[in-house]
């Protein structure tokens, strides 16, 4: 007997997500909704199903030149340069409020861009919170007083002072594995700092940028302060970061492209932060908590279907408790439920996109083929979607392409380890540094650990924390330049004016 799997049509959408996604998803420039210059669209395809689901407008350079123009404008020419801290406290208060007021409606459309679970509100909590963070810092944005250390014979005093003013314009290019805190993430340092930006969201999630750009503008974001550009990252994403009118640029996504970036600002000086890719290590000590420590690394590489820049990807087990915390990884692989993150019974949803897909099973292949031992999964799910099975190796060579590539997908190397020195030196062995996990019920052990391991963010005693507004964000070595989140994205958006006045 075949199953039956739910397809796009008996999704119980709700109706304005439904007359949401019967509209072309356009650009918008200036304030103004528009379709690309060319009139071309792509396809948005339901990665639970692979059935298309909405248009979004395909830009081309024209369009991401007029949308770099209309930041230009409102920041060099409107009257955004005059807005106080509290006003832009107030849109960004506002832009909460509405995610919170549409919250049901958002997880939906997410959902339907990434497939994780609709029920899930974690990603419209992290988007309330990085736009009440940001409203917070917005009157908060000052300079400092000081005192130069030595005079000129002939001065009596010199009085110093700095101001903190906004970079200008701001280019964002963001992943698809978490659209909606992303995209928060990035508008709202911007606003706060009284930048304006354009956006450039991932081709495989184009529908939840629209519609919180559409609840931007309800928050009040005047027009050309936040302009958003659909379409493709070889083409627009390329043309935006070139373009020397750009002042910052803020990506998120893999290494490779980020190198590419950073070339590209380079030929400008344009101020630039990468967060990028990461194969980061889970450690579990023996006198670790079995209770929970086995089911807390298994959430760090399975949650999101492993697509989490700070996935757990490598655990390190110490060597008398491998096979038990093996099995129990390997118990929960086995008995997650996987399916569309419509249904509210499934833990797991599907990879992004055909092609992910189709790179994570080569990835499973490969590992086969070089002789690692597979404990479960290594497979897709034979079913509509791109749906594969959380996959654990073990006896993995440390040149294989498994041990040292980022896969971005539910794939866990596990390797034991005898003692610290020698887990160091195998943690640390890696062109990444983003995050590490570690648990621990000696203390002492645990702050050694978490000094030695090169990443930017550790999590002890616990699955990896979702980004949190006040917590820096940002990685070691590969991982990324510069650390987002917190206070010194402010630092970032904003340039510092030292006046001194000669008494
Ligand atoms: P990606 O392929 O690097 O794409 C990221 C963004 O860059 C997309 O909007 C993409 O547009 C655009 N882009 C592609 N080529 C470009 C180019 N030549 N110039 C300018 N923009 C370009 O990454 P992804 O596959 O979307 O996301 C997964 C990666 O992001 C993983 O490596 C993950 O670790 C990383 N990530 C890192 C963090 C972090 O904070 N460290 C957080 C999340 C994800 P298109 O979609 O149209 O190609």
């Amino acid at each position: 007997m075949t199953a039956k799997y739910l397809s796009v049509a008996e999704y119980n959408l709700l109706p304005n997500v439904k007359e949401y996604l019967s509209k072309e998803l356009k650009n918008c420039i200036g304030g103004k909704w528009q379709s690309a210059v060319s009139g071309e669209t792509f396809e948005k395809k339901d990665p639970a199903t692979n059935e298309v689901v909405a248009h979004a407008s395909k830009s081309g350079i024209a369009d991401v030149d007029m949308a770099v123009t209309a930041a230009r404008r409102a920041f060099d020419n409107s009257p955004w340069k005059k807005i106080t801290g509290a006003e832009r406290q107030d849109i960004l208060l506002r832009f909460a409020d509405l995610i919170d007021k549409n919250r049901e409606e958002l997880c939906q459309i997410e959902c339907l861009d990434l497939g994780r679970p609709a029920t899930d509100p974690g990603h419209c909590m992290m988007g309330i919170n990085f736009a009440k963070y940001y409203a917070g810092l917005a009157t908060k944005i000052s300079g400092e007083t000081l005192t130069p250390m030595t005079l000129l014979p002939h001065v009596d005093q010199v009085f110093s002072y700095t101001l903190r003013q906004p970079v200008g314009v701001v280019a964002a290019v963001i992943p698809w594995n978490a659209p909606m805190p992303m995209f928060v993430s990035k508008v709202a340092p911007a606003i706060a700092t009284g930048c304006t930006m354009v956006i450039k969201p991932a081709s495989d999630t184009p529908l939840i940028a629209g519609r919180l750009m559409e609840l931007l503008q309800e928050a009040g974001v005047p027009d050309g302060v936040v302009n958003l550009i659909q379409g493709p990252g070889g083409v627009a994403g390329s043309r935006l970061v070139s373009d020397p009118r750009i002042n910052k640029i803020t990506f998120t996504g893999s290494t490779e492209v980020g190198k590419s970036i950073a070339k590209a600002a380079m030929e400008n000086l344009t101020r630039i932060s990468l967060e990028l890719g990461g194969k980061s290590p889970s450690i579990i000590f023996d006198d670790a908590d079995m209770k929970s420590a086995p089911f807390e690394a298994s959430l760090c590489v399975f949650m999101n279907c492993g697509q989490i820049c700070v996935a757990g990807s490598r655990l390190f087990i110490q060597k008398k408790r491998f096979d038990e915390v093996v099995s129990a990884i390997q118990h929960r692989a086995e008995t997650m439920k996987i399916g569309p993150g419509m249904d509210p019974e499934n833990e797991m949803g599907p990879l992004i996109n055909a092609s992910q897909k189709a790179k994570v099973l080569q990835y499973m292949q490969k590992g086969i083929d070089s002789g690692a031992r597979l404990v479960t999964g290594g497979k897709g799910i034979d079913r509509p979607g791109n749906f594969v099975k959380p996959t654990i190796f073990v006896d993995v060579d440390k040149k294989a392409a498994i041990y040292r590539e980022e896969i971005f997908g539910p794939v866990l190397i596990a390797t034991p380890f005898n003692d610290l020195e020698d887990l160091i030196t195998e943690a640390n062995d890696t062109n990444y540094g983003l995050a590490a996990n570690i648990w621990t019920k000696d203390l002492n052990n645990a702050i050694k650990t978490a000094a030695a391991v090169n990443a930017g963010m550790i999590t002890i005693n616990g699955a990896t924390l979702p980004p949190d507004p006040n917590l820096p964000f940002g990685g070691f070595k590969q991982s990324g330049i510069g650390r987002e989140n917190g206070k010194s994205a402010i630092d970032y958006h904003t340039e510092v004016k030292t006046v001194s006045i000669v008494m």
